[in-house]
């Protein structure tokens, strides 16, 4: 099959490879739609993801959507042609962690598209069948694969906690930001701020109803802003100093975005003083369900965040969109 493989920092090619096959347990997945997330940006650029480096080429992309394409032996469905959208994050199911219920903690995590596991940006992926459900009709491929990150905003909220009636900043509008912000709305949470410094992108959350929606965090503070709860999903690292003091005192914040560089430093008086709760969420965890049923019921729509797309030929064009960061595009999506 073809796949776009990365050699190297900045070095991505259109490579044949050996088909997967679908292991015990698992299924074969024809890949439709792949959404590229600034993490695999990161390891593009960089070379590494928060230390890891690959030592061999290997294949990104962990946001998609397919079609069945073959069953192991003893696995019982989808069938086959059945499209599907996939939860990246492959627990083990027997560890302490997954035992608690941390399946996104599990000791024993498997996570495609980081070197110990192929990802998506190939015509095939084998996948757990535990980690695959059916799309209804009126659920495109497209937003198949942002199924992935609107599980992350998914996550996060009810990490947080966040109800009816409070107050919540989200600091950011990219994928992940709008994810909360959706599924904020779609639990009835209507007092929402949110900060994104790119102008294209503040269009989008005002016309779900944030307000204010302001460049930087500074304006929601001079503006007033004492939120109940933080979402920072903008991946910048001052941006955690800067959710801790828009929240209010006895507030929450919730990392969500993957702070770049790793360090974070932050002025801990603030917290201390407001004796603030700081979570960190990390990708998502049986969230497959409830985000079909959000798109598929309308409560979400995620359809209409502005994506562009490209073939498996162009990958590297999609991820040079994604680290352009342009005002009139939310994901870049490559359709092998
Ligand atoms: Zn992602
Ligand atoms: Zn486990």
């Amino acid at each position: 099959m073809r796949a776009a493989r990365l050699h190297g920092a900045g070095d991505v090619r259109i490579d044949d490879v050996p088909t997967p096959e679908a292991g015990p347990g698992e299924v074969l997945v024809r890949v439709r739609a792949v959404a590229i997330c600034p993490s695999d940006l990161r390891l593009y650029q960089d070379g590494h993801a928060s230390g890891v480096v690959p030592d061999h080429p290997m294949i990104q992309g962990h946001e998609f959507s397919g079609e069945i394409a073959a069953l192991s032996e003893g696995v019982a469905g989808p069938p086959v042609g059945t499209r599907v959208a996939v939860e990246p994050s492959w627990h083990c199911g027997e560890c302490d962690l997954c035992r608690a219920g941390h399946e996104n903690l599990c000791r024993n995590i498997v996570f495609p598209s980081f070197p110990q596991r192929d990802g998506a940006l190939a015509e095939y992926i084998a996948c757990p069948a535990f980690s695959v459900r059916p799309l209804p009709d009126g659920v495109s491929d497209i937003e198949g694969a942002l199924i992935e990150p609107l599980g992350v905003g998914i996550h996060a909220v009810r990490l947080s906690g966040a109800a009816h009636g409070e107050r919540v900043a989200v600091l950011g509008a990219g994928t992940i930001g709008m994810s909360v912000l959706l599924v904020l709305r779609a639990r009835g949470v209507e007092d929402i701020a949110l900060a994104e410094p790119i102008e294209g992108r503040r269009g989008w959350p005002r016309g779900l109803g944030a307000e204010p929606v302001v460049a930087s965090h500074e304006e929601l503070v001079d503006a007033g802003v004492e939120a109940d709860i933080v979402f920072e999903c903008s991946g910048d690292n001052e941006a955690v100093e800067q959710a801790m003091r828009l929240a209010r005192p006895a507030g929450r914040v919730v990392v969500v975005g993957i702070p770049h560089p790793d360090q974070v430093t932050f002025d801990s008086t603030v917290p201390r003083r407001r004796e603030l709760t700081v979570m960190f969420s990390r990708r998502s965890r049986d969230t497959l369900d409830e985000a079909i049923e959000l798109i598929a019921t309308g409560a979400v729509d995620v359809g209409s965040l502005p994506v562009h797309e490209f073939t498996l030929d162009q990958t590297v064009e999609a991820i040079e969109a994604t680290a352009a960061r342009p005002g009139d595009m939310l994901r870049a999506i490559v359709a092998p």
